[in-house]
């Protein structure tokens, strides 16, 4: 008997999934990969203190977080697998889905898989991961450790030039370090940047190393036209280089933008086949946030459910 609806993923948006399906009595199974981050649970994973998730008004560790939303989908019982999906067949009706230890058939599919911000994999930084590093500013950058210091940015696109004006309202400074003399980043977002007195470019350069004991105190930069380092004391550094959509094990089955990202209809989760749904990252290269991709988790259990309905796949 096929599932009425596997969901793959397991941050805000898919088990916001878990949940409005569960209690739709769709008994959903929802696998929890750990190809992402290496942990199941998404990028709340690897961060620290969330400050701005709605209702916790003192906040909240991003692990605890996740670990309460897990506890809310098993409470309507979701079942959930600790495994990795490492192929899904969506040629046919019932689709396909194989992890490691077991090959299930579904009437409905719900991607939730997210994306994973591009890391420069620096020698120093799987210790300082979180001690002064962050891959998201508008996440971490109002946290204590942040305020008042000289911050560094690297990365030359929207994102860059959104985050460290961001970091203006905490830093006392902030260097935004790209590898080129041309931002990426819209016109508008360049001027913003360029005209911010809190803000210096530092062109045609690139970071080759984070510094510190318990907390980042440095970064080492290269000047890519003299090739000569020097260190810059910090507080702080951010990466705004980009994410890469987690969408390896649907290519050639969904349409997807140029950058991987999984196209959804206008105001909705429908991808482009009947009975797939896609929600949080996966599916949003814009607002990225725990909240918004919880929300949408919840549209796309909401879609599903009308989707199974109308064609009569409820039981
Ligand atoms: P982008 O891919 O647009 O930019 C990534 C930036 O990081 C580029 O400047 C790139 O340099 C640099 N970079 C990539 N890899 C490295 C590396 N290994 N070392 C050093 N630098 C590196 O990603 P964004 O996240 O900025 O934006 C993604 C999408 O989201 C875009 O379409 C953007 O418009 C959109 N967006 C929109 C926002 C808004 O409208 N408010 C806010 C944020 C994002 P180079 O330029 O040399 O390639």
């Amino acid at each position: 008997m096929p599932e009425q609806v596997i969901i793959i993923g397991s941050g805000p948006a898919g088990h916001t999934a878990a949940l409005y399906t569960a209690r739709a009595n769709l008994k959903p199974v929802l696998f929890e990969g750990m190809t992402a981050g290496g942990i199941a649970g998404g990028q709340l994973m690897t961060t620290t203190e969330v400050e701005n998730y709605p209702g916790f008004p003192d906040g909240i560790q991003g692990p605890e977080l996740m670990a309460a939303f897990r506890k809310q989908s098993l409470r309507f019982a979701t079942r959930l697998f600790t495994e990795d999906v490492a192929r899904v067949d969506l040629s046919q009706r019932p689709f396909t889905v194989v992890s490691d230890e077991r090959t299930l058939t579904t009437h409905a599919l719900i991607i939730a898989t997210g994306a994973t911000a591009k890391r420069l994999n620096l020698p120093g930084e799987r210790r300082l991961w979180t001690r002064g590093m962050s891959a998201c500013a508008v996440c971490d950058g109002a946290l204590p450790v942040f305020r008042g210091k000289v911050l560094v940015v690297v990365g030359g696109g929207d994102s860059a030039a959104e985050e460290s004006t961001y970091l203006t309202k905490f830093a006392s400074k902030v260097y935004l370090v790209h590898r080129r003399e041309q931002l990426r980043a819209s016109k508008i977002m360049q001027e913003r940047v360029l005209r911010h007195p809190k803000i210096e470019v530092l062109w045609n350069t690139v970071v080759t190393d984070v510094l510190g004991e318990e907390v980042v105190s440095a970064v080492r930069l290269q000047d890519v036209t003299t090739n000569r380092p020097r260190d810059l004391a910090c507080g702080g550094l951010f990466y705004a280089i980009g994410f890469t959509p987690n969408t390896g094990l649907f290519t050639g089955q969904l349409n997807m933008d140029p950058m991987g990202y999984l196209i959804t209809k206008p105001d909705s989760t429908h991808t482009s086949l009947a009975g797939v749904f896609a929600c949080g990252d996966v599916q949003d290269k814009r607002y990225r946030q725990a909240v918004t991709a919880a929300g949408s988790g919840c549209m796309a259990a909401m879609d599903c459910e009308r989707w199974l309905t109308e064609e009569g796949l409820t039981s």
